[in-house]
């Protein structure tokens, strides 16, 4: 096996528990490492560190997988993922109806994640070494969950980086695609190969339940609402009036199938541009008494930040323009470039401009089936926060 020397400097990081070892780390290698194969890890001068995976065409040649000496053979790989999956069992051993049952770098798994859907399971494998595994995981996915359809969700542009074609498909079995599946206290739908992400934003729906839990008697605005699900909760809440806007078609014909499906709950709906739509509501001069916004990632990359952060605060902005004293926002971020810090930041940059003090409610992160390490920055992305309107200027 080849085995790479690392700089001093980055040490401190990758001992620590940080498994992404980048080019500029490497002080040696010793021997031929090939894409996607194992790769011996130490540190200057020679103490042993972990075993990895190698990619030379990745900006990450290595990805360290374990720190014990143990070979990242086919049964390594299965005790990983059914550590993973084990962990979202309940105590009786069952699963959630629709859970993520691995979680890249969250779950030692870098490059790996699974999301399961009421007995379907979609996976993306976004690494060289983990795509040249794919028939290991269909096999244990097989073994460890009996699904019976499993589909691959391949489109992330992140592959790329890694020399890897994008690709989606049904990789195993002849199970539906679409299928309903209970998340957050509601009955929702996903669309395993043509839904956004792998069908469903799972890592929203503990907090569907908890901005719910505020909205009865309300009238709550739910802005990126894609299939309704802080909006339909709302509604079963007993919100008095609640709105959802997509820019998706797709998306606002399944919030309508959402609140049939749900009992028949009260929502109106507007497949529309949130910027533009949040305009029009000011101009009309339109109140309501919980917004809810939860925009897709407004940047991929550090280097596009400053744009990023114009963008949530026009959001903000038009938002805190809606609520009166005493009204709520819950805002959330789902770029890992952006700090829960600034962003609570760029919330407050936003009140400031309207002369609107806020009062912090309530935080909120990813759920257990995220997981984060402290570690690994990087496996922490989700942030949220609810504020109350307490004085308005
Ligand atoms: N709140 C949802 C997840 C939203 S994901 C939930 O909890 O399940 C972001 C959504 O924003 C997607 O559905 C996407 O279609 C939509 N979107 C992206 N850009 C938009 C824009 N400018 N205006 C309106 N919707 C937009």
């Amino acid at each position: 096996m080849a085995t790479a020397f690392l700089t001093e400097r980055s040490l401190g990081r990758i001992v620590a528990g940080h498994p992404w070892v980048y080019a500029s780390d490497l002080l040696r290698v010793e021997g031929k490492p090939e894409d996607g194969k194992e790769i011996a890890v130490r540190g200057s001068r020679g103490a042993w560190i972990g075993v990895g995976f190698f990619n030379g065409k990745s900006k990450i040649p290595i990805r360290i997988l374990a720190r014990r000496r143990v070979p990242l053979d086919e049964a390594f790989f299965r005790t990983r993922i059914a550590q993973a999956v084990a962990r979202r069992r309940d105590g009786e051993g069952r699963l959630p109806s629709a859970c993520r049952l691995v979680w890249s770098e969250g779950d030692f798994l870098p490059g790996l994640i699974v999301d399961w859907y009421a007995g379907g399971a979609v996976f993306q494998t976004l690494t060289r070494a983990m795509d040249d595994r794919r028939e290991w995981l269909v096999a244990t996915l097989r073994t460890l969950l009996d699904p019976d359809v499993i589909v691959e969700r391949n489109e992330a542009s992140s592959r790329a980086f890694e020399g890897l074609a994008p690709r989606r498909g049904i990789a195993w079995g002849t199970g539906a695609t679409r299928r309903e599946v209970d998340a957050g206290g509601l009955r929702m739908e996903a669309d395993l190969l043509e839904g956004q992400k792998t069908g469903s934003y799972l890592d929203q729906a503990e907090n569907w339940r908890r901005v719910a839990a505020r909205a009865k008697g309300r009238r709550v605005l739910d802005a990126f609402t894609y299939h309704g699900g802080f909006a339909l909760a709302c509604a079963k809440a007993g919100a008095t009036r609640v709105e959802g806007v997509d820019l998706s078609k797709d998306a606002v014909a399944a919030c309508e199938r959402g609140a049939t499906r749900n009992g028949s709950l009260n929502a109106s709906w507007r497949c529309a541009n949130v910027f533009d739509d949040l305009n029009a509501r000011v101009r009309a001069r339109e109140t309501f008494d919980l917004v809810i916004l939860d925009p897709p990632s407004f940047t991929r990359s550090r280097a596009r930040l400053g744009e990023a952060r114009r963008g949530y605060k026009e959001i903000h902005l038009k938002a805190l323009r809606l609520l009166g004293e005493g009204g709520r926002l819950a805002t959330f971020c789902c770029s890992h470039h952006v700090t829960s810090e600034a962003f609570r930041a760029v919330a407050l940059d936003a009140a400031f401009d309207e002369r609107i003090l806020l009062r912090q409610v309530e935080a909120y992160g990813q759920p257990e089936d995220h997981p984060v390490l402290p570690a690994v920055p990087e496996t922490e992305y989700l942030k949220g926060f609810l504020f109350e309107v307490a004085e308005k200027g």
